[in-house]
C-alpha cells in the first residue's frame, strides 16, 4: 500500500500548505528570530496591545510566509495576506486596510515591491492608523480621513536594502532570516516525511538537507521529488543510495546546486574567466531576470563561499572553479 494513501497530494501548493508548521514551538531553527519574537509577542500581550509592526527578511522559501502565519495565530488574530505587486493602485491597499478588524494581521509578501502611492498610504496607515483617501479629481479634490482599526503590519522582504528608508523606519522590529543548518533541515525533513507518511531512513535525510541549500522549501521539495523516485523504482522506503540516486535524476548535485546555480558559476568561470562582471550581464549570459539570479542563485553561492561580490562584480572563487572541475591552474587569475 503507497505511504501517501492517507493524503491526497493534488499538487506541490497543496502540501507546501499541510506542512507549514502552526505554532512558534513547530517552527524549526532560527532560534534568534524566534526569541526576539517571542519577546515582542509575550510583552504586547501582557500589555494587552497590538504589538509593533514587523518585518521579516530573508532569501525565499526560508519560512516568511510560515512565520507571519504563526504570528498571528500566537497573538489570536485573524491575518489578511496580500503583496507589494498586488498593491499596484493605492485604491486596493485603502480597501483592504479599512477592512481590518482591531488586533488583525496584514500579512504584505515582497513588501519592497509595494508600488509608491500605496506604500505612502502605508506611511500614515502604520503610524496614525488613518488612511487619507482622495474623492473627485483635479481643484475639486477633496481627501477624507478615515480611520482604521489598530492592526499589525508583518512585511516580509527578500531585500532589506530595497526598502525606502522611511517604510522600514517604521517597523518596531526586523527579523533576519539566516539559511538553516544541516542538522535543523533533517529535522524540518523528520517532520514533513512524518507527515507526509514517507518512510526515511536517518541517513536519506541527511543526504537530503545536505543538498538543501540551507532553504526548508528547497528541502520538502526534494523530500517530495525523492519519494516519487522510491515509489516508481522501489517500495517506498527512502535510503540514502535511493536519495541520491533520486537527486541525481533531478540534477541536484552533491552540494545542492541546482541547474540554474551551475548556469550562473559556468557562465562566470567559462565566459567571464572568473569576473568581476556585473550582476545583470551575469544574468543575461544564463537568460535569466537579474533579481532571480540575486535574490534566488546569489545569495546561497555566496554563503557557498563559491561567489564573492567585490565593488567591481561578482567573481568566481577557487572553489567555485574546483567545483566545477575546472582545476585552479585552468584559472587565468591564479
Ligand atoms: P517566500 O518568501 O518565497 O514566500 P517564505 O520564506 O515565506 O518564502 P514559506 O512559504 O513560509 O517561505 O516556507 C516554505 C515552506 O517551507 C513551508 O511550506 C514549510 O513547509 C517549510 N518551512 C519553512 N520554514 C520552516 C520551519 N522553520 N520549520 C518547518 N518547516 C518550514
Amino acid at each position: 500500500q503507497s505511504p501517501l494513501s492517507a493524503l491526497p497530494d493534488s499538487g506541490d501548493r497543496d502540501v507546501e500548505s499541510t506542512l507549514r508548521p502552526r505554532k512558534l514551538a513547530e517552527f524549526v531553527g532560527q532560534p534568534k528570530v524566534r526569541e526576539q519574537l517571542e519577546l515582542v509577542l509575550e510583552s504586547a500581550r501582557r500589555r494587552g496591545v497590538a504589538p509593533d509592526h514587523l518585518l521579516l527578511s530573508g532569501p525565499p522559501g526560508l519560512g516568511k510566509t510560515s512565520l507571519a502565519m504563526i504570528i498571528a495565530a500566537e497573538l489570536d488574530s485573524a491575518i489578511r495576506v496580500t503583496s507589494g505587486p498586488a498593491l499596484e493602485r493605492s485604491g486596493d491597499l485603502a480597501a483592504m486596510l479599512s477592512n481590518l478588524v482591531e488586533g488583525d494581521v496584514l500579512f504584505i509578501d515582497e513588501i519592497h515591491r509595494i508600488a509608491r502611492p500605496a506604500e505612502e498610504m502605508l506611511y500614515l496607515a502604520m503610524e496614525d492608523f488613518r488612511v487619507d483617501v482622495v474623492v473627485g479629481k483635479g481643484p475639486g479634490a477633496t481627501s477624507i480621513p478615515l480611520e482604521i482599526a489598530p492592526f499589525t503590519l508583518v512585511g516580509a522582504t527578500t531585500r532589506t536594502g530595497a526598502l525606502t528608508g522611511p517604510l522600514r523606519d517604521r517597523f518596531g522590529f526586523t527579523g533576519q532570516m539566516e539559511f538553516y543548518e544541516p542538522a535543523e533541515l533533517e529535522d524540518v525533513l523528520r517532520r514533513s516525511a512524518s507527515i507526509l507518511g514517507v518512510s526515511l531512513d536517518a541517513e536519506a535525510g541527511a543526504e537530503i538537507a545536505g543538498r538543501s541549500r540551507g532553504t526548508p522549501r528547497i528541502a520538502n521539495r526534494l523530500l517530495r521529488r525523492v519519494r516519487d523516485y522510491a515509489e516508481v523504482r522501489a517500495d517506498g522506503h527512502v535510503t540514502r543510495d535511493i536519495a541520491s540516486a533520486a537527486l541525481a535524476v533531478y540534477d541536484v548535485d552533491e552540494l545542492g546546486l541546482d541547474r540554474l546555480d551551475r548556469a550562473v558559476l559556468t557562465a562566470l568561470v567559462r565566459s567571464f574567466r572568473g569576473g568581476p562582471v556585473g550582476i545583470s550581464t551575469l544574468a543575461v549570459a544564463v537568460g535569466e531576470e537579474a533579481a532571480t539570479v540575486e535574490e534566488v542563485c546569489e545569495p546561497y553561492l555566496v554563503r557557498a563561499g563559491m561567489l564573492a561580490r567585490t565593488p567591481r562584480g561578482r567573481v568566481a572563487t577557487e572553489f567555485a572553479w574546483r567545483h566545477l572541475g575546472a582545476g585552479p591552474l585552468q584559472n587565468p587569475r591564479g
